[in-house]
Protein backbone atom coordinates (compact mmCIF):
# COMPACT_ATOMS: atom_id res chain seq x y z
CA UNK A 1 0.00 0.00 0.00
CA UNK A 2 1.32 3.76 -0.66
CA UNK A 3 0.39 6.68 1.36
CA UNK A 4 -1.59 9.48 -0.08
CA UNK A 5 -2.52 11.70 2.54
CA UNK A 6 -4.00 11.72 5.96
CA UNK A 7 -7.48 11.98 5.56
CA UNK A 8 -7.93 15.63 6.11
CA UNK A 9 -5.66 16.57 3.56
CA UNK A 10 -8.15 14.39 1.56
CA UNK A 11 -11.07 15.57 -0.91
CA UNK A 12 -13.53 12.45 1.16
CA UNK A 13 -16.48 13.79 3.18
CA UNK A 14 -17.11 12.87 6.83
CA UNK A 15 -20.68 11.99 6.02
CA UNK A 16 -20.53 9.85 3.31
CA UNK A 17 -19.00 7.45 5.83
CA UNK A 18 -21.53 4.63 7.07
CA UNK A 19 -20.10 4.93 11.24
CA UNK A 20 -20.38 8.72 11.14
CA UNK A 21 -24.31 8.87 9.44
CA UNK A 22 -26.03 11.22 11.86
CA UNK A 23 -23.17 11.64 14.12
CA UNK A 24 -21.50 14.03 15.72
CA UNK A 25 -19.11 14.54 12.22
CA UNK A 26 -16.85 17.80 13.83
CA UNK A 27 -15.46 15.63 17.00
CA UNK A 28 -14.89 12.55 14.45
CA UNK A 29 -13.14 14.84 11.34
CA UNK A 30 -10.86 16.26 14.15
CA UNK A 31 -9.95 12.53 15.65
CA UNK A 32 -9.87 11.12 11.73
CA UNK A 33 -7.99 14.19 10.69
CA UNK A 34 -4.57 12.61 10.98
CA UNK A 35 -5.44 9.02 10.31
CA UNK A 36 -3.55 7.74 6.78
CA UNK A 37 -5.25 7.29 3.57
CA UNK A 38 -3.94 4.39 1.78
CA UNK A 39 -3.65 3.16 -2.26
CA UNK A 40 -3.69 -0.16 -2.66
CA UNK A 41 -3.12 -1.67 -6.16
CA UNK A 42 -6.23 -4.35 -7.39
CA UNK A 43 -5.26 -7.74 -6.02
CA UNK A 44 -3.38 -6.43 -3.05
CA UNK A 45 -3.94 -8.32 0.09
CA UNK A 46 -4.42 -4.76 2.77
CA UNK A 47 -5.18 -6.85 6.16
CA UNK A 48 -2.85 -6.79 9.06
CA UNK A 49 -2.48 -9.69 10.64
CA UNK A 50 -0.62 -8.32 14.04
CA UNK A 51 -2.91 -5.36 15.26
CA UNK A 52 -6.77 -4.51 15.51
CA UNK A 53 -7.82 -1.30 13.59
CA UNK A 54 -10.69 -0.29 11.14
CA UNK A 55 -10.56 0.01 7.64
CA UNK A 56 -13.10 2.18 6.04
CA UNK A 57 -13.33 2.06 2.31
CA UNK A 58 -13.23 5.72 0.40
CA UNK A 59 -13.11 4.43 -3.10
CA UNK A 60 -13.19 0.95 -4.88
CA UNK A 61 -13.76 -2.21 -3.25
CA UNK A 62 -12.39 -4.77 -0.64
CA UNK A 63 -13.00 -8.38 -0.41
CA UNK A 64 -13.05 -10.06 2.67
CA UNK A 65 -12.00 -13.85 2.72
CA UNK A 66 -12.30 -15.65 5.93
CA UNK A 67 -10.10 -17.10 7.50
CA UNK A 68 -9.54 -20.52 8.84
CA UNK A 69 -10.31 -22.30 5.25
CA UNK A 70 -9.54 -25.96 4.60
CA UNK A 71 -6.17 -26.58 3.34
CA UNK A 72 -6.27 -26.87 -0.75
CA UNK A 73 -9.61 -24.89 -1.22
CA UNK A 74 -10.08 -21.54 -2.76
CA UNK A 75 -11.18 -18.90 -0.22
CA UNK A 76 -14.58 -17.76 -0.24
CA UNK A 77 -15.36 -14.06 -0.42
CA UNK A 78 -17.68 -13.67 2.28
CA UNK A 79 -18.55 -10.13 1.95
CA UNK A 80 -17.53 -7.39 -0.10
CA UNK A 81 -16.93 -3.98 1.24
CA UNK A 82 -17.77 -0.75 -0.86
CA UNK A 83 -17.16 3.07 -0.55
CA UNK A 84 -18.07 4.66 2.73
CA UNK A 85 -18.63 0.94 4.27
CA UNK A 86 -15.78 -0.48 6.89
CA UNK A 87 -14.69 -3.77 8.12
CA UNK A 88 -12.60 -4.02 11.53
CA UNK A 89 -14.73 -2.99 14.19
CA UNK A 90 -14.87 -6.27 16.21
CA UNK A 91 -11.77 -6.50 16.01
CA UNK A 92 -11.18 -2.94 17.87
CA UNK A 93 -13.94 -4.34 20.12
CA UNK A 94 -12.53 -6.91 21.47
CA UNK A 95 -8.81 -6.06 21.09
CA UNK A 96 -8.20 -8.93 18.53
CA UNK A 97 -6.31 -8.76 15.03
CA UNK A 98 -8.97 -9.86 12.64
CA UNK A 99 -7.71 -12.95 10.81
CA UNK A 100 -10.04 -12.16 7.76
CA UNK A 101 -8.29 -11.24 4.47
CA UNK A 102 -8.99 -8.31 2.52
CA UNK A 103 -8.08 -7.93 -0.76
CA UNK A 104 -8.35 -4.76 -2.96
CA UNK A 105 -10.57 -5.98 -5.64
CA UNK A 106 -9.68 -2.16 -7.81
CA UNK A 107 -7.54 -0.07 -7.07
CA UNK A 108 -8.71 1.30 -3.39
CA UNK A 109 -8.50 4.10 -1.29
CA UNK A 110 -8.21 3.18 2.25
CA UNK A 111 -8.45 5.01 5.60
CA UNK A 112 -6.84 3.05 8.42
CA UNK A 113 -8.04 4.00 12.14
CA UNK A 114 -6.06 2.63 14.89
CA UNK A 115 -7.56 1.04 17.65
CA UNK A 116 -7.08 4.09 20.32
CA UNK A 117 -8.38 6.54 17.49
CA UNK A 118 -11.52 4.38 16.41
CA UNK A 119 -12.47 4.11 20.46
CA UNK A 120 -12.21 7.53 20.48
CA UNK A 121 -14.54 8.26 18.12
CA UNK A 122 -16.73 5.54 19.71
CA UNK A 123 -16.60 7.10 23.39
CA UNK A 124 -16.00 10.77 22.05
CA UNK A 125 -18.61 11.32 18.65
CA UNK A 126 -22.32 11.40 19.15
CA UNK A 127 -23.34 8.91 17.37
CA UNK A 128 -20.91 6.32 16.24
CA UNK A 129 -21.71 3.55 19.22
CA UNK A 130 -25.08 3.64 18.05
CA UNK A 131 -24.20 3.28 13.78
CA UNK A 132 -21.41 0.67 15.28
CA UNK A 133 -23.80 -1.50 16.94
CA UNK A 134 -26.60 -1.17 14.17
CA UNK A 135 -23.95 -2.22 12.09
CA UNK A 136 -22.76 -5.36 13.92
CA UNK A 137 -26.51 -6.11 14.62
CA UNK A 138 -26.78 -5.97 11.30
CA UNK A 139 -24.08 -8.75 10.90
CA UNK A 140 -24.72 -11.31 13.76
CA UNK A 141 -28.24 -11.19 11.62
CA UNK A 142 -26.47 -12.08 7.95
CA UNK A 143 -24.28 -14.59 9.90
CA UNK A 144 -27.13 -16.16 11.63
CA UNK A 145 -28.90 -16.42 8.11
CA UNK A 146 -25.61 -18.00 7.06
CA UNK A 147 -24.97 -20.69 9.67
CA UNK A 148 -28.66 -21.71 9.21
CA UNK A 149 -28.35 -22.09 5.53
CA UNK A 150 -25.02 -23.86 6.16
CA UNK A 151 -26.64 -26.00 8.32
CA UNK A 152 -29.89 -27.30 6.55
CA UNK A 153 -26.93 -28.03 3.38
CA UNK A 154 -25.23 -29.98 5.54
CA UNK A 155 -28.14 -31.60 7.23
CA UNK A 156 -29.38 -32.09 3.41
CA UNK A 157 -25.62 -33.46 2.72
CA UNK A 158 -25.78 -36.01 5.47
CA UNK A 159 -28.95 -37.05 4.97
CA UNK A 160 -28.17 -37.68 1.40
CA UNK A 161 -24.73 -39.52 2.98
CA UNK A 162 -26.98 -41.95 5.10
CA UNK A 163 -29.71 -42.87 2.13
CA UNK A 164 -29.59 -45.46 -0.36
CA UNK A 165 -29.91 -43.36 -3.20
CA UNK A 166 -31.90 -46.50 -5.30
CA UNK A 167 -34.74 -47.53 -2.22
CA UNK A 168 -34.63 -44.41 -0.04
CA UNK A 169 -33.53 -46.64 2.88
CA UNK A 170 -30.49 -46.01 5.10
CA UNK A 171 -27.51 -47.19 3.84
CA UNK A 172 -24.57 -49.33 5.50
CA UNK A 173 -22.47 -46.28 6.40
CA UNK A 174 -26.07 -45.00 8.53
CA UNK A 175 -26.07 -48.97 9.79
CA UNK A 176 -22.37 -48.57 10.79
CA UNK A 177 -23.28 -45.32 13.12
CA UNK A 178 -26.54 -46.28 14.49
CA UNK A 179 -26.53 -49.92 15.31
CA UNK A 180 -23.65 -49.73 18.23
CA UNK A 181 -25.91 -46.72 19.48
CA UNK A 182 -29.87 -48.85 19.16
CA UNK A 183 -27.71 -51.41 20.79
CA UNK A 184 -26.50 -49.21 23.46
CA UNK A 185 -29.97 -47.64 24.17
CA UNK A 186 -31.36 -51.11 24.88
CA UNK A 187 -28.65 -52.32 26.70
CA UNK A 188 -28.67 -49.00 28.86
CA UNK A 189 -33.20 -49.52 29.03
CA UNK A 190 -33.05 -53.57 29.58
CA UNK A 191 -35.02 -53.68 26.43
CA UNK A 192 -35.22 -56.22 23.66
CA UNK A 193 -33.85 -55.54 20.06
CA UNK A 194 -34.35 -57.44 17.05
CA UNK A 195 -33.11 -57.57 13.32
CA UNK A 196 -34.69 -59.05 10.38
CA UNK A 197 -32.20 -59.96 7.74
CA UNK A 198 -33.68 -60.53 4.30
CA UNK A 199 -32.68 -61.24 0.73
CA UNK A 200 -34.28 -61.35 -2.74
CA UNK A 201 -34.81 -65.05 -4.08
CA UNK A 202 -33.22 -66.06 -6.85
CA UNK A 203 -32.47 -62.49 -7.95
CA UNK A 204 -30.03 -63.27 -10.42
CA UNK A 205 -32.34 -64.76 -12.50
CA UNK A 206 -34.96 -62.37 -12.10
CA UNK A 207 -32.19 -59.88 -13.89
CA UNK A 208 -31.10 -62.03 -16.13
CA UNK A 209 -34.54 -62.90 -17.36
CA UNK A 210 -36.21 -59.27 -17.57
CA UNK A 211 -33.31 -56.30 -17.29
CA UNK A 212 -31.36 -54.61 -14.74
CA UNK A 213 -33.79 -52.32 -14.80
CA UNK A 214 -36.82 -54.18 -13.79
CA UNK A 215 -34.33 -55.53 -10.82
CA UNK A 216 -33.83 -52.19 -9.56
CA UNK A 217 -38.04 -51.66 -9.97
CA UNK A 218 -38.12 -54.71 -8.11
CA UNK A 219 -35.41 -53.59 -5.18
CA UNK A 220 -37.37 -50.75 -4.81
CA UNK A 221 -40.40 -52.28 -4.30
CA UNK A 222 -39.24 -54.86 -1.63
CA UNK A 223 -38.19 -51.56 0.32
CA UNK A 224 -41.58 -49.80 -0.14
CA UNK A 225 -43.14 -52.83 1.55
CA UNK A 226 -40.77 -52.70 4.41
CA UNK A 227 -40.68 -49.16 4.73
CA UNK A 228 -44.86 -49.22 4.80
CA UNK A 229 -45.06 -51.47 7.24
CA UNK A 230 -42.97 -51.14 10.01
CA UNK A 231 -43.50 -48.17 13.22
CA UNK A 232 -42.29 -45.33 12.97
CA UNK A 233 -39.59 -46.25 15.64
CA UNK A 234 -38.33 -49.04 13.32
CA UNK A 235 -35.88 -49.16 10.66
CA UNK A 236 -35.31 -50.15 7.19
CA UNK A 237 -31.80 -50.38 5.78
CA UNK A 238 -30.02 -52.00 2.14
CA UNK A 239 -27.64 -53.71 3.57
CA UNK A 240 -26.23 -54.43 0.09
CA UNK A 241 -27.29 -55.85 -3.25
CA UNK A 242 -30.61 -57.61 -2.72
CA UNK A 243 -30.06 -57.70 0.89
CA UNK A 244 -32.12 -55.57 3.90
CA UNK A 245 -31.98 -55.38 6.94
CA UNK A 246 -35.13 -54.12 9.83
CA UNK A 247 -34.12 -53.34 13.45
CA UNK A 248 -36.96 -53.15 15.81
CA UNK A 249 -36.06 -51.76 18.76
CA UNK A 250 -38.34 -52.80 22.19
CA UNK A 251 -39.08 -56.13 20.21
CA UNK A 252 -38.50 -59.05 21.31
CA UNK A 253 -38.00 -62.33 18.97
CA UNK A 254 -41.33 -63.81 18.93
CA UNK A 255 -43.10 -60.14 17.67
CA UNK A 256 -40.16 -59.91 15.29
CA UNK A 257 -40.75 -63.49 13.82
CA UNK A 258 -44.30 -62.29 13.38
CA UNK A 259 -43.01 -59.12 11.81
CA UNK A 260 -40.99 -60.87 9.55
CA UNK A 261 -43.62 -63.11 8.71
CA UNK A 262 -45.96 -60.10 8.02
CA UNK A 263 -43.09 -58.70 5.40
CA UNK A 264 -42.22 -62.61 3.79
CA UNK A 265 -46.14 -62.17 2.35
CA UNK A 266 -46.17 -58.70 1.73
CA UNK A 267 -43.39 -59.09 -0.76
CA UNK A 268 -44.56 -62.36 -1.84
CA UNK A 269 -47.47 -60.53 -2.42
CA UNK A 270 -46.60 -57.31 -4.29
CA UNK A 271 -46.78 -56.04 -7.77
CA UNK A 272 -43.72 -55.10 -9.44
CA UNK A 273 -44.73 -52.93 -12.27
CA UNK A 274 -42.61 -51.10 -15.34
CA UNK A 275 -43.92 -49.01 -17.64
CA UNK A 276 -47.37 -49.72 -16.15
CA UNK A 277 -46.37 -54.01 -17.08
CA UNK A 278 -46.57 -55.99 -14.39
CA UNK A 279 -43.74 -58.90 -14.07
CA UNK A 280 -44.06 -61.83 -11.89
CA UNK A 281 -43.98 -61.28 -8.17
CA UNK A 282 -40.87 -61.42 -6.38
CA UNK A 283 -40.26 -63.29 -3.12
CA UNK A 284 -37.57 -62.79 -0.25
CA UNK A 285 -35.95 -65.17 2.66
CA UNK A 286 -35.80 -63.66 6.24
CA UNK A 287 -33.63 -64.01 9.22
CA UNK A 288 -34.59 -62.96 12.58
CA UNK A 289 -32.47 -62.55 15.79
CA UNK A 290 -32.50 -61.00 18.92
CA UNK A 291 -29.92 -58.90 20.88
CA UNK A 292 -28.59 -61.62 23.68
CA UNK A 293 -26.52 -60.38 26.77
CA UNK A 294 -22.84 -59.70 25.43
CA UNK A 295 -23.80 -59.86 21.63
CA UNK A 296 -22.10 -56.70 20.01
CA UNK A 297 -23.74 -55.71 16.23
CA UNK A 298 -21.23 -58.26 14.38
CA UNK A 299 -22.27 -61.11 16.57
CA UNK A 300 -25.99 -60.17 16.26
CA UNK A 301 -26.06 -59.54 12.15
CA UNK A 302 -24.03 -63.19 11.97
CA UNK A 303 -26.94 -64.91 14.15
CA UNK A 304 -29.53 -63.01 11.56
CA UNK A 305 -27.15 -64.07 8.47
CA UNK A 306 -27.15 -67.59 9.07
CA UNK A 307 -31.03 -68.06 10.24
CA UNK A 308 -31.37 -66.07 6.77
CA UNK A 309 -29.09 -68.92 5.27
CA UNK A 310 -31.29 -71.93 6.87
CA UNK A 311 -34.25 -70.13 5.13
CA UNK A 312 -32.73 -70.03 1.99
CA UNK A 313 -31.75 -74.04 2.38
CA UNK A 314 -35.01 -75.11 3.35
CA UNK A 315 -36.42 -73.29 0.07
CA UNK A 316 -36.60 -69.79 0.26
CA UNK A 317 -39.87 -67.47 0.49
CA UNK A 318 -39.75 -68.40 4.69
CA UNK A 319 -38.85 -66.99 7.72
CA UNK A 320 -36.15 -68.66 10.00
CA UNK A 321 -35.84 -67.49 13.56
CA UNK A 322 -32.24 -67.59 15.51
CA UNK A 323 -31.51 -71.22 15.74
CA UNK A 324 -34.96 -72.76 16.26
CA UNK A 325 -37.26 -73.33 13.08
CA UNK A 326 -39.90 -71.27 14.87
CA UNK A 327 -41.74 -69.70 11.56
CA UNK A 328 -41.93 -71.29 8.42
CA UNK A 329 -44.37 -69.90 6.17
CA UNK A 330 -45.08 -72.43 3.00
CA UNK A 331 -43.17 -71.09 -0.38
CA UNK A 332 -45.65 -69.76 -2.90
CA UNK A 333 -45.12 -69.80 -6.49
CA UNK A 334 -42.49 -67.27 -7.03
CA UNK A 335 -41.37 -65.85 -10.57
CA UNK A 336 -38.06 -66.88 -10.68
P1 LIG B 1 -30.50 -66.37 -3.65
O1 LIG B 1 -31.94 -66.73 -3.68
O2 LIG B 1 -29.65 -67.47 -3.20
O3 LIG B 1 -30.26 -65.12 -2.87
O4 LIG B 1 -30.08 -66.07 -5.14
P2 LIG B 1 -29.77 -64.72 -5.83
O5 LIG B 1 -29.75 -64.91 -7.29
O6 LIG B 1 -30.69 -63.69 -5.32
O7 LIG B 1 -28.34 -64.43 -5.22
P3 LIG B 1 -27.02 -64.02 -5.93
O8 LIG B 1 -26.11 -63.55 -4.82
O9 LIG B 1 -26.49 -65.11 -6.80
O10 LIG B 1 -27.37 -62.81 -6.85
C1 LIG B 1 -27.73 -61.56 -6.35
C2 LIG B 1 -28.13 -60.71 -7.51
O11 LIG B 1 -28.60 -59.46 -7.06
C3 LIG B 1 -27.01 -60.46 -8.45
C4 LIG B 1 -27.00 -58.98 -8.63
O12 LIG B 1 -26.90 -58.59 -9.97
C5 LIG B 1 -28.34 -58.55 -8.08
N1 LIG B 1 -28.29 -57.18 -7.57
C6 LIG B 1 -27.58 -56.73 -6.52
N2 LIG B 1 -27.76 -55.38 -6.40
C7 LIG B 1 -28.59 -55.02 -7.40
C8 LIG B 1 -29.16 -53.76 -7.80
O13 LIG B 1 -28.92 -52.70 -7.22
N3 LIG B 1 -30.01 -53.76 -8.85
C9 LIG B 1 -30.31 -54.90 -9.52
N4 LIG B 1 -31.14 -54.82 -10.54
N5 LIG B 1 -29.77 -56.07 -9.18
C10 LIG B 1 -28.94 -56.14 -8.14
MG1 LIG C 1 -30.67 -63.19 -3.28
MG1 LIG D 1 -27.62 -61.86 -1.62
Amino acid sequence: MKLLSNFAASSHRLTDLQLLRDADVRTAGALLAACPVMLADAGEIVSDAHRPRLTIVLRGALAVQADGEAPGRAPTVTAKILPGESVGEQSVLDDEPDPAILTALEPSELLLVGADVAWRLIEEADGVARNLLRLLSFRIRAANVQLRRRQKLGEFYRQLSMNDGLTGLHNRAWLNDMLPRLLGTARQTDRPLSIVMLDIDHFKRFNDRYGHPQGDQALRMAAQVLACALRPTDYAVRYGGEEMMVILPDTCGSVAALVAQRLCERVRQAAVFTDGTPLPHITASFGVASLAPGQDEQALIATADAALYRAKSAGRDRVEVDGSAAASIPPAASAA
